[in-house]
Parts: structure tokens; sequence; C-alpha cells
């Protein structure tokens, strides 16, 4: 029986990766799998307890630090600290985001810049934060969504934060390329974490009908992240189970 692997997933090992969002769904989910592919993972959220259990239950591979990444400051922080305890980081995965369903006229101004501040600025924060510390290259992957492709009239500023996160991702990907840095972006549709709750959405409706698992997301974060995916950049990767067929 054959034993490979995808090539380029090897690419992975003795990596340095930092997950925001890392404490649960699928953000815990890329975690372990960094983990597992030979990376040593820095799992950032604002959940610290949940954030340090998993750690805890992943080993010494893994470390919890608090970031909030709307806070520029603690970027430095978390830069800082990883690069004076692991010497670089060579992946990004922003992931972090928070959901909100309800209607146009129920969205204060304050509700709509914590969405966007949280999904967007979270997102570009920690690309000039990380970037200056990839001096080797390095692969940034960053979270939108199926709403950041098509309208959400239930979830307006989240849509509109998640299209940003793809204009950030493109825009990013041509400014790094020459530094030896990809960018890409994942867009999950209805993936099965305490978020999927919040939409309501009907899963037995879709072509296949069923919720995405934390782990399916997380293997097309793997691969845009490897070696697999060397000549991806800019890249958006639907994982939306048709949704948008
Ligand atoms: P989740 O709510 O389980 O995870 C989101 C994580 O982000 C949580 O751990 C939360 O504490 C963290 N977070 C929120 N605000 C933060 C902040 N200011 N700083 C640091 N961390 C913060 O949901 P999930 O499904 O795992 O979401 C992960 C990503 O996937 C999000 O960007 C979300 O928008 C996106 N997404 C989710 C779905 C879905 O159906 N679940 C679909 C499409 C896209």
């Amino acid at each position: 029986m054959s034993t490979a692997t995808l090539p380029g997933l090897e690419s992975l090992r003795d990596k340095v990766a930092v997950v925001t969002g890392g404490a649960r769904g699928q953000g815990a989910a890329e975690v372990r799998l960094f983990r597992d592919l030979g990376c040593r993972v820095v799992a950032a959220d604002v959940l610290d307890d949940e954030g340090r259990r998993l750690a805890d239950e992943l080993g010494p591979e893994v470390g919890y630090r608090h970031l909030d990444v709307t806070d520029a400051g603690a970027w430095g922080d978390l830069v800082a600290a990883t690069t004076a305890e692991h010497g670089r980081i060579d992946v990004l995965v922003n992931n972090a985001g928070i959901f909100r369903k309800a209607a146009l006229d129920e969205w204060s101004p304050e509700d709509v810049r914590r969405m966007i501040d949280v999904n967007l600025m979270g997102t570009i924060l920690g690309i000039q934060a990380v970037a200056p510390a990839m001096p080797r290259g390095g692969a940034i992957v960053n979270i939108a969504s199926t709403a950041g492709i098509r309208g959400y009239g239930a979830a307006l500023p989240y849509s509109a934060s998640k299209w940003g996160v793809r204009g950030v991702s493109r825009s990013a990907a041509q400014g790094l390329a020459r530094k030896g840095i990809r960018v890409n972006c994942v867009c999950p549709g209805a993936v099965d974490t305490p978020m999927i709750d919040a939409t309501a959405l009907d899963v037995t409706r879709l072509p296949i009908p069923r919720a995405g698992s934390t782990d399916e997301i997380a293997a097309v974060v793997a691969f845009l992240a490897s070696a697999a995916a060397g000549y991806c950049t800019g890249a958006e990767v639907v994982v939306d189970g048709g949704l948008n067929a």
C-alpha cells in the first residue's frame, strides 16, 4: 500500500504558524492540523480559558496568547514574543471573526464599526505586523466567507467586511510576492462551529446537504500555507458544499 502524502505538505514541518481566533471552531482545527503537520503554533484569541485548554491538550508545540486582533499594539507584542521564542513567523492565518445577523435598521454605527474592525481591520493589522517577521518568505491565509463573494442581506456589515478581506488578500498578494510571501483567501460556506447557529441556514438545501466540518476547512488552509500551493497567490478557494455552484 502506498504511504504517499500530498507533495509539498511536508514543507510545513518545523514551520512557525500563528492562527488568530485559534481557541475554538475553525481556528482550533487549524491549530491542531498545523501541529500534526509538524509546526510550532501560536493560537491567538480573546477566549483565554478555551485557548489555554487547547494548548494544554495539544502539547509543547502549541502555545496560547491573548490577542485582540483590533489592537495594533497587541499585534506588535505577539510578533515580538513569537520571534523571540521561535526566531521568525512562517505562516499567518487571519481567522478571527465575528458574525451577526440583523435587519439593516438594527445595526448601530458602533455595531457596524465593530464588525469592520474585527473582520477587516484585524486582517490588515495582522498582515502589517507579521509580514516583516517573515524574512525567509512565508504564507498568509485569510478567512473570508461566501458572504464575501455574494450579497448577504441579513448581515450586510458582515458581508462588507468579508468582501474587504478578499480585497486585502489580493492587494497583499501583489505587494508581498517579491518578498516571497504568498497571500491567499478561503471562503467557507456553512461550517459546523458556534458561529453557524447564528446564521440559521438550512444546510439540508445545499448541493452537499450538510455543514462543512472544521477539518474540511483546515485542510484547505494547510494546503494553501504549504509548498503544495507554491504557485498560488491572490487566490480565493471557495469551500461551501456547492452553495455558490
Ligand atoms: P467561531 O465563532 O467559533 O470562531 C471565531 C473565533 O474568533 C473565536 O474563537 C473568537 O473568540 C475569535 N475572535 C472574535 N473576535 C476576536 C478578536 N477581536 N480578536 C481575536 N479573536 C477574536 O466561528 P468560526 O466559524 O470558527 O469562524 C472562523 C472564521 O470563519 C471567521 O472569520 C468567520 O467569519 C469565518 N466563517 C465562518 C463560517 C461558519 O459558518 N462558521 C462561514 C464562513 C466564514
